[in-house]
């Protein structure tokens, strides 16, 4: 191996990459980062950050259309859509100035610029296709992400049909939207864009819109998404698509052999993404790649010795909480600190941030069936709770899934307000393997929504005081 100039070199700089740089520099690791684009990755820059600063103005429309039941008036309210989309752009600006800040606060040398892998841990950086350097270490984190997933014959054009990206930064409000795939990309864009006003119709291949998420919460995030007027088609694909000047007729194949042609001013594809595994090196390396994705094991290293990848490269679930949690776990195991642990799959939450708020950790009921166990489900609705009543705010429903035997939390699922912060107490919960008895230990302050865990977890055992 190369003399090590570093003892870690990170590729990418996402919420997985510049994590595990802090890290290895808090224990006092020699560290440089690569990142080609912008620091902070999809997640701060195109994805997460972003689209929750479009998604609270969403939410400030939808009140500003139902301050009558407040007690005001107020007529005229008007939207600057450049302003909308600026504002989002400026949060996601921020955010990445923060990540470079927190860079040179923890001395991560950021090098700026494409890293291949050239084996045996030494790396070459690129710019525009031409060298500008070569580093070595003794470690090195493949942290490059992953890219939206195109469709054949729907391929995105960034004018006529869309990924999350042009989504994101629109010149003008479309007045017509079809959104293919019902993942949380599909679904926070359909709550956007509906709430603002366009006309939204959703295409999914699975029988249920967020089809990783309970049946239940499935069933009912649909039923006020249709309220709403999203229209959805479940079971269905798109056919083909035809372009005009400045808009795109679509078939929808419904099943059955029904095909329905919609027009619609914009496209948006949103059917999952796909690892950047290509053009980093790895086949200079034994690494193995399955399916789009490097494959690592429990301490996210790879069959090269010396290389380890996380994040969205990895695979499944696609999450920046995920990629964060794992370049912890990988730095901390390659510095050899004791008492390490892999990540529980089990623990992650999931989060889509549309209206109402979708939120879980754990097993669904079907998933905690099918393993065999006796399972104890509780339910509470958000409008048996004060809080909810007050706030005016009473769509959505918590369910809680217990092992029937043990009392173990296996998961929770919650559709409604603030479900993307309430997730937290059933996180920590599942995380310190709780049971029933000690959940119906704590003390909920009231009047909060909070009382909503505290109630589901009362209601699986048939102890539910306010329904
Ligand atoms: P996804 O995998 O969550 O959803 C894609 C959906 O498209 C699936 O439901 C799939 O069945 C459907 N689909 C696939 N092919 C189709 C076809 N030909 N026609 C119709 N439907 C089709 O992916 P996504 O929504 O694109 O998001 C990508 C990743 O980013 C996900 O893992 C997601 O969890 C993550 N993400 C997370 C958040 C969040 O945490 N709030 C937000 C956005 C994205």
């Amino acid at each position: 191996m190369a003399a090590a100039e570093y003892d870690v070199i990170i590729l990418g700089g996402g919420p997985g990459g510049y994590v595990a740089a802090i890290r290895a520099r808090q224990l006092g690791l020699r560290t440089a980062l690569v990142e080609r684009e912008q620091l902070g990755g999809i997640c701060l820059n195109w994805g997460c950050i972003p689209t929750k600063a479009l998604l609270r103005t969403a939410e400030i429309n939808d009140l500003l259309h139902h301050l009558d039941a407040h007690g005001f008036s107020a007529d005229n309210v008007r939207v600057d859509f450049a302003k909308v989309v600026a504002r989002s752009r400026a949060v996601a600006k921020r955010l990445s100035a923060g990540v470079r800040h927190l860079m040179r606060k923890n001395t991560v040398d950021v090098i700026d610029g494409h890293g291949r892998l050239l084996g045996g841990g030494r790396i070459v950086v690129e710019k525009a296709g031409t060298v500008v350097g070569e580093s070595a270490a003794a470690h090195v984190i493949v942290a490059t992400g992953a890219r939206a997933r195109g469709l054949p014959g729907i391929e995105p054009d960034g004018a006529l049909i869309w990924t999350y990206k042009e989504a994101l930064v629109p010149e003008r409000l479309p007045q017509s939207l079809l959104i293919i795939g019902a993942g949380a990309i599909g679904i926070e864009f359909a709550s956007f864009y509906r709430d603002m006003g366009s006309e939204v119709t959703v295409v999914e291949a699975l029988p249920r819109i967020l089809p990783a998420e309970d049946e239940e919460i499935s069933a009912a995030a649909r039923k006020t998404f249709e309220k709403r007027g999203i229209r959805i088609h479940t079971k269905a694909t798109v056919q083909s698509v035809e372009k005009g000047r400045d808009d795109v007729t679509a078939v929808v194949d419904l099943g059955g052999g029904v095909l329905s042609p919609v027009t619609v001013e914009r496209v948006i594809l949103a059917v999952g993404i796909t690892g950047n595994v290509e053009g980093i090196g790895l086949e200079a390396t034994r690494a193995e790649v399955e399916q789009g994705h490097i494959v690592v094991n429990e301490w996210l290293a790879t069959g090269e010795p010396g290389l380890y990848a996380i994040g969205d490269v990895v695979g499944p679930p696609w999450l920046a909480h995920k990629a964060s949690h794992e370049a912890v776990v990988c730095v901390e195991h390659l510095a050899g600190v004791s008492g390490v642990r892999p990540l529980e799959p089990t623990n992650i939450p999931a989060c889509t941030y549309c209206r109402p708020q979708v939120a879980s950790v754990g097993l669904t009921e079907a998933a905690a069936r099918a393993n065999g166990r006796e399972v104890r489900v509780g339910r509470f609705p958000y409008q048996a709770n004060g809080k909810a009543i007050a706030l005016g705010e009473t769509e959505g429903l918590v369910k809680t899934v217990f092992d029937g035997s043990t009392g173990a939390l296996l998961g929770a699922h919650l559709i409604g307000p603030d479900a993307t912060e309430l997730i937290h107490g059933f996180v920590i919960a599942k995380t310190l393997e709780t049971t029933e008895a000690e959940l119906m230990h704590c003390i909920f302050p009231h009047p909060t929504l909070s009382e909503v865990i505290g109630e589901s977890t009362l209601d699986a055992f048939g102890r539910a005081l306010h329904i």
